[in-house]
């Protein structure tokens, strides 16, 4: 388990509260509630564990938020005075019909989107979906988990740091790789990231040769050789927030094509992070990057969108893809991630973290761009 943020300011959960029904009222909402998931850590400074035993924090638009916790569950939760009540169930109570109970029937309620089904299902037994309308939690979370206050980009910053250190020793050839297999080197890259101060390691993908040709491809048994081409996408979660970087390197020298795709490759990440600016759409960002590598006679080779927000989880809004028309905010947070994969042959993926600010894009990463040439 991760103590997601829980050294925060009890205060920092108090204005959430507040902002959150700010929200609520925006979008008719009479009650939100939430669950496993990173919503209610956000709110609350407690994560759930994913168990069978319902945690619900109840987050009317007025009066008393109160978090129904399993009560072998209670001694974890921190007390924080002016943002929740604890509410422990009893493992003969009915928890479901608690948390009906805590309000008035709401015209409208929002469930966090990472709630287990089988609570929803009991729920409509109390409020039938004839009377009460059920929207998504995003539609009162999305807003304020978009727009990264401070300690968040701090804790970016650090989670980037710690991956940018990985990277570092990737590019410096501290980790082997000829003869060994993408497995072992996903497992030191692993390993490093959790020395460096990660709480978990959320991906570690080593594709070589042809193998990265397939973006998302699982470490495997191939023995990495002189001529491959290694990339390295790897992340993870330390104090709360997400980590996410791909770095690419040569063992020897590249074949010219290869090294001439690198070129494009790079021009159009810098592309995609200079459009990611304030007031530019989201889908701005995919078109920036996608245009280099179209006009560079790759766009066929380009099969995924550019990037992801990224913050207590490795993927969350915005997306930054063709028809995400919704603006760049002071605060989004995301990945971008141009890639060009030739089928049975080769494939390279360019991805730093940015944070977007009134002074235009934050770097996050900061570890050389360059295709790095080892050996
Ligand atoms: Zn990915
Ligand atoms: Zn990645
Ligand atoms: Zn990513």
């Amino acid at each position: 388990m991760i103590d997601m943020g829980s050294d925060l300011d009890t205060s920092v959960y108090r204005d959430r509260i507040v902002r959150a029904r700010a929200s609520m009222e925006r979008a008719g909402v009479d009650v939100l509630l939430l669950s496993v998931g990173s919503d209610l850590p956000y709110l609350s400074g407690y994560e759930a564990m994913p168990l069978e035993r319902l945690t619900m924090l109840v987050v009317p638009r007025d009066g008393e938020v109160t978090l129904v916790i399993p009560k072998l569950e209670a001694p974890r939760v921190t007390v924080r005075a002016g943002v929740f009540e604890v509410l422990p169930w009893n493992e003969t109570d009915d928890p479901v019909a608690i948390v009906a109970s805590l309000v008035a029937r709401p015209r409208a309620v929002a469930v966090g989107d990472t709630m287990w089904a089988r609570f929803l299902v009991e729920l409509l037994g109390h409020w039938p979906s004839g009377g009460t309308r059920y929207l998504r939690g995003t539609a009162v979370m999305n807003e304020l988990r978009m727009r990264k206050d401070a300690s968040e980009v701090a804790a970016l910053q650090a989670a980037g740091a710690a991956a940018d250190r990985v990277a570092t020793k990737l590019q410096q050839g501290d980790i082997a790789l000829v003869g060994r297999t993408e497995a072992a080197v996903s497992g030191e890259i692993s390993a490093r990231l959790l020395a460096e101060g990660h709480d978990v390691v959320n991906f570690a993908i080593v594709a070589t040769g042809e193998n990265a040709a397939s973006p998302h491809h699982h470490a495997g048994e191939r023995v990495i050789a002189r001529g491959d081409m290694v990339l390295c996408d790897f992340g993870g979660t330390m104090n709360g927030y997400c980590s996410d970087i791909t770095r690419c390197v040569s063992i020897g020298e590249p074949p010219a094509e290869v090294a001439h795709a690198y070129a494009v490759l790079r021009a159009a990440q810098a592309a995609g992070v200079e459009a990611g600016v304030v007031g530019a759409d989201c889908q701005d960002v995919d078109r920036a990057a996608r245009r280099v590598i179209t006009d560079g006679g790759y766009g066929e080779f380009f099969i995924h969108r550019t990037g992801h927000g990224i913050g207590m989880e490795a993927h969350e809004d915005p997306y930054m893809v063709e028809g995400n028309n919704s603006p760049i905010e002071v605060g989004h947070a995301f990945s971008v991630e141009p890639g060009i994969y030739v089928p049975g042959s080769w494939g390279m993926r360019l991805e730093d973290i940015v944070v977007a600010t009134a002074d235009g894009p934050l770097a996050i990463n900061q570890v050389d761009h360059d295709l790095v040439v080892l050996g």
